[in-house]
C-alpha cells in the first residue's frame, strides 16, 4: 500500500491514497464496461444508470438532491465554474465580486482572470488565524455584488470558516454564495440541507478516491450555466463523455468516508492535538499556523523561527517523512505563501512554515517520528 520515499505520509491535504475498495468498485468501468452512457442499447444504458446511482449516492451523503449534483475533472474544475460563470450570468445586475485573501488557487486565479475581464474583486482580509470576519462580509457586499466565495477549510492552515454566519449575513440579499469545500467533504460533516450555500465544490482524490474528478453543488432554485459547450451530459451544463470510473470511484470513497468519519475525524483531532502540543513545548521559537481548535482534522500547519522550509522538509524526507512547505502548489518556489502572508506570521517565521496533514492511517508513533525528525532537522539547520 505504502510508498517507499514516503513511509510517513504527511500531505493528505495535496492528496490522499485510492482505497482498496474504491479501485474495486471502479475496475468493471475501466475495463469490459466500457458503453458510452448516451447511448441506447445495453451496455451504454447501463453506464448511464451507473453514473445516476453514484449521483444519487453522493447527493444523500451530502445532503443533496441529485439534480443539484454536477459532475467535474476535480475541484479546480468546480471552482472555475462557479466563479466565472455566476459573474458571467450575473454581469447585467453587477460585477462585484467578494472572496478572501486565503482562498485557494484556483479560486483566486479565477478572480483574477475576471478582473482583466472587468469585474471588480474584493479579496477580503482574515484575521490572525485566518478566519474570514462575517461583518467584513456584511460591509464589503455592494448593490452590485453578485457572488461571496469564501471555502470551508483551508488547505494550508486548516482554518474552518464560518460558513453559516456568512451566509446568514448574505440571507435576502440577491448574492449567490460559493464554497470551495474540496478539504471539507469526507474529512467532517457536510450536510447541505442545513448549511445554506448556494455552491459547493469537491474533489474525489481529497477523500481516498481517484484523482481527475469531483463535483458541484448548485442549489435547485439557481440555473448557472454551461461550463463546457458540447453534448448533453450533465443536464446539458458539463458537455463531455463521462469519467464513469471516476464517478463510481468517488461515490464509493465518499460513502466510506463518511461511514467512518465520526472514528476517523476524533482520532485526527487527538493526534492534531497531540503533535501541536509536543511541538510547542519541545521545539524553541515555533508556532502554530491557524486556528487552535476550528480547524480540519487532520491538519497541523508549523512556523519555526530562522528555517527554511524547503530545507527542512529535505531532512524529513531523509527520515521517509513526507510534509510540505505551503501549498502544495507553491512547490519549487521559495515565496512565502499567500496563506501565511495573510494571517500576518511574523518576517522571521515565514519562511520556515510546513504543513504536515495527517489521514485515517496516521498513528501515534508516526507522529513522534515527525517529531523527533522536526528536532533533528531543525536543531541542525540552526547549528548553521
Ligand atoms: C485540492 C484543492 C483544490 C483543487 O482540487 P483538484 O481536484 O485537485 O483540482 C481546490 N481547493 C482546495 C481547497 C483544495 O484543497
Amino acid at each position: 500500500m505504502h510508498n517507499m520515499s514516503c513511509k510517513i505520509y504527511m500531505d493528505h491535504a495535496a492528496t490522499t491514497e485510492m482505497l482498496p475498495q474504491v479501485r474495486t468498485a471502479m475496475e468493471p468501468y475501466l475495463m469490459e464496461e466500457y458503453g458510452n452512457a448516451s447511448t441506447a442499447y445495453e451496455m451504454g444504458r447501463k453506464n448511464h444508470q451507473v453514473i445516476e446511482q453514484a449521483r444519487e449516492k453522493i447527493a444523500r451523503l451530502v445532503g443533496a438532491q441529485p439534480e443539484e449534483i454536477f459532475f467535474t475533472s476535480g475541484g479546480s474544475e468546480a471552482d472555475n465554474w462557479v466563479i466565472k460563470n455566476v459573474a458571467a450570468d450575473r454581469k447585467t445586475r453587477g460585477k462585484h465580486i467578494i472572496t478572501s485573501k486565503i482562498e485557494h488557487h484556483a479560486v483566486l486565479r479565477s478572480c483574477e482572470y475576471l478582473e482583466k475581464l472587468g469585474y471588480e474583486v474584493t479579496y477580503l482580509e482574515v484575521d490572525g488565524y485566518g478566519l474570514v470576519s462575517p461583518e467584513g462580509i456584511a460591509d464589503a457586499v455592494r448593490e452590485d455584488t453578485t457572488l461571496v466565495s469564501v471555502m470551508t477549510g483551508n488547505n494550508e492552515i486548516g482554518t474552518l470558516e464560518p460558513i453559516s454566519a456568512i451566509a446568514s449575513v448574505l440571507r435576502g440579499k440577491d448574492v449567490a454564495f460559493h464554497t470551495d469545500a474540496v478539504q471539507a467533504v469526507g474529512q467532517i460533516p457536510v450536510n447541505l440541507q442545513q448549511l445554506p450555500v448556494d455552491y459547493l465544490s469537491a474533489s474525489a482524490h481529497k477523500f481516498h478516491g481517484p484523482k481527475g474528478v469531483g463535483f458541484l453543488f448548485e442549489r435547485k432554485n439557481k440555473e448557472l450555466s454551461s461550463f463546457i459547450h458540447g453534448g448533453s451530459q450533465e443536464r446539458g451544463k458539463r458537455a463531455g463523455t463521462e469519467n464513469v470510473a471516476g464517478i463510481v470511484g468517488m461515490a464509493a470513497a465518499l460513502e466510506i468516508s463518511v461511514q467512518e468519519m465520526q472514528m476517523v475525524r476524533q482520532r485526527l483531532i487527538r493526534l492534531r492535538n497531540y503533535f501541536t502540543e509536543r511541538v510547542l513545548r519541545e521545539i524553541p521559537d515555533s508556532r502554530l499556523n491557524g486556528h487552535p481548535y476550528k480547524r480540519l482534522p487532520g491538519n497541523v500547519n508549523f512556523s519555526f523561527k530562522g528555517i527554511d522550509a524547503t530545507s527542512l522538509l529535505v531532512l524529513l524526507e531523509e527520515d521517509g517523512i513526507c510534509a510540505s512547505a505551503g501549498s502544495a502548489c507553491n512547490t519549487g518556489q521559495t515565496r512565502i505563501s499567500h496563506v501565511i502572508e495573510a494571517i500576518g506570521v511574523p518576517d522571521d517565521y515565514a519562511p520556515g512554515s510546513v504543513r504536515f496533514t495527517m489521514g485515517r492511517d496516521t498513528d501515534r508513533g508516526q507522529v513522534d517520528a515527525a517529531i523527533e525528525s522536526l528536532k533533528r532537522g531543525i536543531s541542525l539547520l540552526r547549528q548553521e
